[in-house]
């Protein structure tokens, strides 16, 4: 059984589009469980209908033009009461409703299963049977399965499905597709999806018109030409190694490489209006799917056969370096399966309005740069159908993280004026650069930057930054591919620490591992969230973290506005640790003649148990700095990467907020500074909470600081004390945000808050 739900599954994920899934689904099930009928109904909330979508078994012709409205017939039961329904007679039941249309007058057993997804009614499984039969529990339990297998399928065909290829050419397409991912950079983008892709990746390939017919056929033809010698020399060479039968393996590339079906296929996709690359996907992964989709095993297995030789010629094309890409949009939105740091900066920064990636998240180095950049970004939007989306207008929504394919004209509109409100706004916030954040009743709070590359150093500057809060060491090395060594880290430093002197800098050690992987120094483990990573590799590793610590310290010479932080604090013996190498670095440098005074020490609170021992980290230490990121993932038991449980990721839950201010409180007994440098901080909504809590300083991304700094000038303190007080004994995060953001409008702030929300 496992095996013909595997098969199912992988069948469905190769579908072209949502109608093809669904008929893959029911022509399966109905085979597998000797139905008469399957059928699916997928839910439409908008016009409160479950569509008739896919049937094997009830007249072909209803499909998509019958339905139940909400509240009728059986298959309302199962979506209501969102459990498996089983009647051996189903018009018996109160609430079946005949549909003359179908021709179902002939059946009787009735098997339905909710199909779910993230909580979502999707639609409703459903066989049947002409005679009167009640389905078996390993019936009821398989559709069950089957249904719960699928719902992730679907959701995501769906998704895909929603860009009809053959309606590419600039017509219109289903309007308002809505693609979710996390939040990656704040802002609205409205603009033209160009994709990008890695080489050698077939699926990735975007569809994409044919900037010249005759010349991409000539290069598919060399491809396929230098293909087929590349095999046949192959042949030739391990030929002589092998037996006739395994030989023949290379006669069959051969044969499905002159095979005209595959030549002919490609180039009719051409003359339709799709480029080489994009033609070779199409009728590559058709050509597989028959194979995929047969009883033998061994024919099922020459679909990888097949899918090797597209990547083949696709390499081929590739390196013809040929650029057949159009030119870039003038109002590009980037998009891509994986989106680099490097592909992001091909882009000419003028054309450039959003980034959309399907993986990724928030602290992803795309994510990072693009929030450097001021671009609107959204990661992490598992489903995007990256193929099918090249020319169509999209809509990002970088603060809640979602997309909008082929946007309604009432969704467009919409952001274009959230995105003039926007603009206003900024451009409001420009004059609030040069002053100090500082609330009606006098309370100063500086507004730090956080940065990790050199490129974001002077947008801080000129953003009014009073200093870094966050300097994460941990990019310079990502994108090398060795560690650096200790000149080079004290060149990078010292342009950070000279940028700001005499305001303070922040540097953190390095916090690899977890999220942050470097490709010189693999971590392979099973919860990397929590295994070695931050202070645990440098502890283990003195090595790196002296040479890193002298290279900070050498950084600041003349300067000495350098602080140290030290990420992922579990232990106070990792403190003590960590303080005794910081003493020798000193030392070293000092007794070698260096002009440097020892910089204040300081441990970022991020891990729960940090939270109950802050009284004694900060004992220890100079200042403390909480990190939000990790406190919240750490605390609510949520992956911060993670795009299915995005929606329980959330630092105004109100025991997050507990925890932050007991650490302020705690550092504020033992006369320590204690900032936030996490992502709330430059959240102008949760500024109001923290700043009641009495935090010290707050850091964030440059982009952040003029709204930041806005609610912090606009509401006292002890205002904000009161709302405070109120916000710490809610129920949930929802309940908190409301009160912050009603205390924000109360302030005359609202703009703040529509442009956040
Ligand atoms: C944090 O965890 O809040 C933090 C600032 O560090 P990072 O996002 O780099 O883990
Ligand atoms: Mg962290």
């Amino acid at each position: 059984m496992l095996d013909v739900l595997r098969r199912i599954v992988q069948e469905v994920g190769g579908a072209r589009d949502l109608e093809h899934a669904l008929t893959i689904i029911v022509k399966r099930i109905k085979q597998v469980m000797a139905a008469d009928v399957c059928s699916v109904y997928l839910s439409d909330y908008t016009l409160q209908r479950h569509v008739l979508m896919a049937t094997d078994g009830l007249n072909p012709a209803a499909v998509g033009h019958v339905w139940l409205t909400m509240g009728e017939g059986v298959v309302s039961v199962v979506a209501e009461t969102a459990e498996p329904l089983n009647l051996d007679n189903a018009p018996d039941h109160p609430r079946y409703r005949f549909v003359a249309e179908t021709g179902e007058e002939y059946y009787h057993g009735f098997l339905g299963v909710p199909i779910i997804h993230h909580r979502r009614i999707l639609g409703v499984l459903v066989v049947r049977q002409r005679d009167s039969r009640k389905f078996a529990e390993d019936e009821v339990a398989f559709l069950v399965t089957m249904a719960a297998q699928l719902a992730g399928a679907i959701a995501h065909a769906e998704a895909s499905g929603g860009v009809n290829p053959v309606q590419r050419a600039g017509t219109s397409t289903v309007a308002g597709t809505i693609l979710e991912g996390l939040a990656g950079a704040p802002g609205v983008g409205i603009g033209t999806a160009f994709v990008m892709y890695p080489p050698a990746d077939l699926d990735a390939v975007p569809d994409r018109p044919p900037a010249n017919v005759d010349a991409e056929i000539i290069a598919l033809k060399a491809a396929v030409a230098t293909v087929q010698a590349e095999i046949q020399m192959l042949g030739e060479r391990i030929g002589a190694h092998l037996r006739a039968e395994e030989r023949a393996l290379f006669d069959a590339y051969s044969l499905m490489l002159n095979s005209e079906s595959l030549m002919d296929a490609v180039v009719e996709r051409i003359r339709a209006g799709n480029w080489a690359s994009g033609a070779l996907r199409e009728t590559i992964n058709e050509q597989a799917r028959v194979f995929e989709q047969m009883e033998e095993p061994y024919l099922r297995e020459r679909a990888q056969d097949i899918r090797d030789l597209g990547r083949r010629i696709l390499v081929c094309l590739q390196s013809t370096g040929r650029r057949s890409a159009p030119p870039y949009p003038e109002r590009t939105i980037l998009v891509g399966e994986e989106i680099s740091a490097t592909m992001l900066a091909e882009v000419p920064r003028e054309k450039l309005v959003a980034v959309v990636s399907a993986s990724g998240s928030r602290s992803s180095h795309v994510a990072i740069l693009a929030r450097a950049l001021g671009v609107p970004a959204v990661v992490g939007a598992t489903d995007l159908p990256t193929g099918r989306m090249e020319g169509h207008e999209l809509v990002v929504d970088g603060y809640r993280g979602r997309v909008f394919l082929d946007p309604s004209d009432v969704v467009r509109n919409e952001y274009m004026r959230l995105a003039r409100e926007e603009a206003v706004l900024v451009a409001g916030l420009e004059g609030l650069k040069d002053l100090p954040a500082e609330t009606p009743d006098g309370v100063r709070i500086p507004l730090y930057a956080n940065s990790g590359l050199i490129s974001d150093v002077a947008p801080s500057l000129t953003g009014g930054a009073e200093g870094i809060g966050l300097y994460r060491t941990e990019f310079p090395f990502m994108i090398r591919d060795r560690f650096p060594g200790e000149e080079e880290q004290r060149r990078i430093y010292r342009q950070v620490l000279e940028a700001f002197a005499p305001r303070p800098v922040v540097l953190r050690t390095l916090d690899v591992g977890g999220d942050k992987p470097l490709s010189y120094f693999p971590i392979t483990e099973d919860n990397p969230f929590l295994g070695w990573r931050g202070i645990r590799i440098t502890l283990d590793h003195p090595e790196i973290f002296l040479v890193q610590l002298r290279a900070m310290m050498r950084a600041s010479a003349g300067l000495g506005n350098l602080r140290l932080l030290l990420p992922m604090i579990t232990q106070l013996s990792e403190v003590d640790e960590a303080r005794r190498l910081v003493d020798r670095a000193y030392q070293e440098l000092v007794s070698g003649g260096e002009n440097i005074v020892m910089p204040p020490l300081g441990v970022m609170i991020e891990v729960p148990s940090a939270v109950y021992q802050s009284e004694q980290i900060a004992r220890r230490v100079d200042f403390l700095s909480i990190g939000t990121n990790d406190l919240t993932q750490y605390l609510l038991a949520v992956d911060r990467n993670n795009a299915r449980v995005a929606g329980l990721y959330d630092a105004l839950h109100p025991a997050v907020l507990c925890a932050i201010n007991q650490v302020i409180e705690a550092g504020h007994r033992q006369g320590k500074l204690v900032g936030v440098c996490g992502e709330m901080a430059g959240d102008p909504v949760a500024a109001i909470a923290l700043l009641g809590m009495g935090v010290d300083h707050l850091s964030m991304s440059v982009a952040s600081l003029p709204r930041v700094k806005w609610a912090i000038r606009n509401i006292r303190r002890d205002d904000a004390k009161i709302v405070l007080a109120e916000v710490l004994g809610m129920d949930d995060a929802a309940s908190v945000r409301n009160l912050l953001e009603k205390t924000l409008e109360d302030a005359g702030l609202g703009g703040l808050v529509r442009a956040g929300a």
